[in-house]
């Protein structure tokens, strides 16, 4: 949907303003004409849309002006969406630990904060994370009056209908509706917007990082944590940011005899890929005495972190070196196998494996050389830097979207 003709004038009035709204938001700077153009609908309608938006204070008028209309002469200011207009919280709840953030209505980070879990049970973890977000708003001196709608994301299958995370099998949480119980627990009555934590990520590039994407119709983004998922991202004027595949890609089979998955199949990407496995695999090479540089690095008897074993593979330690070696070699033809199947403009990769230049220059040159030849070969390879707080941004991404989508509604 893009505007709405008819009848019903406050709905088309409310539907028009919304596409205004998305327009102004992904297309900033942009002029009245431009908009009415890329919107089919006549100068006179942007503009009196734009007076209500500039008195509402959610649009301005920038300072510098676009080069005169050839046709005209005339000068026509460049709009944008006033930042300050709206404020967004975003949440993060791993199981292992939480982050929160409040963001303004462009994303920019007023605050934010993070707290471990002592315990993997959800409603501790959704207790202490609720607690967070109290305390973080405390700090900046903001209520939830101030606060527009709340973005919540998480690992697992989420129904981001019903607010209702599915399944997340490695933490036996199943059926948990998040969005009653953080309503009830922060007595928030403005939106609240659940996701899965890759599709969250997923939207917070979409939004946050047009100039790196560099508008791109579509993007994938890979994101290796724990688990292992792939959003598929289309960005158009009237759907920016939608996610229109987010595939259980963990769970593609890459070797039929492999370790076992936590789905209880062989051979997931996951099983072998993921820092989860990835960690696992290291914890049997010490157990074994097999990983000397390893074993330096890390405590006895500790997981090692994800980052001591990146320094022991560096450092040359054989067991180590061959556990990465192999993630790496599974992921670049998980690549391929995406690429090939939905050929992306462009893929984003998420992880911290690939915080190593060998590991990236791996991981492309298995992907080019398993990537079908009469596939279109212009996909750009884009590594992300790991950030604790991308999931809570991301978050808050997926409530700006939504409102910018619901607005007409
Ligand atoms: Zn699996």
């Amino acid at each position: 949907m893009q505007f709405v003709k008819g009848n019903n004038l406050p709905r088309v009035r409310a539907a028009n303003q919304s596409s205004i709204l998305r327009m102004v938001y992904h297309c900033a700077p942009i002029t009245r004409a431009d908009i009415a153009k890329r919107l089919g609908l006549t100068l006179p309608t942007i503009t009196t849309n734009i007076s209500a938006m500039i008195a509402e204070g959610l649009v301005q008028e920038l300072d510098q002006q676009e080069s005169a209309d050839q046709r005209s002469g005339r000068k026509s200011r460049l709009l944008d969406i006033v930042p300050q207009a709206r404020r967004y919280v975003g949440v993060e709840m791993r199981g292992t630990d939480s982050t929160a953030c409040v963001t303004d209505f462009r994303g920019r980070v007023l605050g934010q904060a993070e707290a471990a879990a002592a315990d993997r049970d959800y409603e501790y973890n959704l207790d202490m994370t609720c607690r967070l977000v109290r305390d973080l708003l405390a700090e900046l001196k903001l209520g939830f009056d101030d606060i527009d709608a709340l973005g919540f994301c998480l690992p697992g299958l989420v129904d981001t209908e019903t607010g209702i995370l599915r399944v997340r099998p490695s933490f036996n949480w199943f059926d948990k509706n998040i969005l009653r119980d953080v309503r009830r627990r922060l007595d928030f009555h403005k939106p609240i917007c659940v996701e899965n934590n890759a599709c969250a990520r997923a939207c917070g590039a979409s939004l946050f990082q047009r100039e790196q994407l560099n508008d791109v119709p579509t993007f994938a983004y890979l994101f290796i944590h724990t688990g292992i998922a792939c959003p598929l991202i289309l960005n158009t004027s009237s759907s920016y940011g939608s996610i229109v595949g987010a595939g259980e890609v963990g769970h593609m089979v890459m070797e039929s005899n492999g370790p076992q998955c936590t789905c209880g199949n062989h051979g997931c990407l996951e099983a072998i890929s993921s820092s989860r496995a990835i960690i696992a695999r290291c914890m049997d090479a010490l157990a074994k005495g097999e990983a000397p540089i390893l074993r330096s690095l890390c405590a006895k008897g500790e997981a090692p972190a994800m980052a001591q074993i990146l320094q022991a593979q560096e450092a040359g330690d054989p067991a180590v070196y061959l556990i990465v070696e192999r993630a790496v070699y599974t992921l670049g033809v998980a690549i391929a196998n995406i690429v090939n199947f939905t050929c992306p403009h462009a893929l984003l990769i998420d992880g911290e494996l690939f915080q190593s230049p060998a590991n990236r220059r791996q991981l492309l040159d298995v992907a080019r050389r398993n990537i079908c030849k009469v596939t279109r070969g212009d996909t750009n390879f884009i590594f992300v830097e790991p950030d604790r707080y991308s999931g809570a941004r991301g978050a808050a991404a997926v409530a700006i979207a939504h409102g910018l989508q619901v607005c007409a509604e």
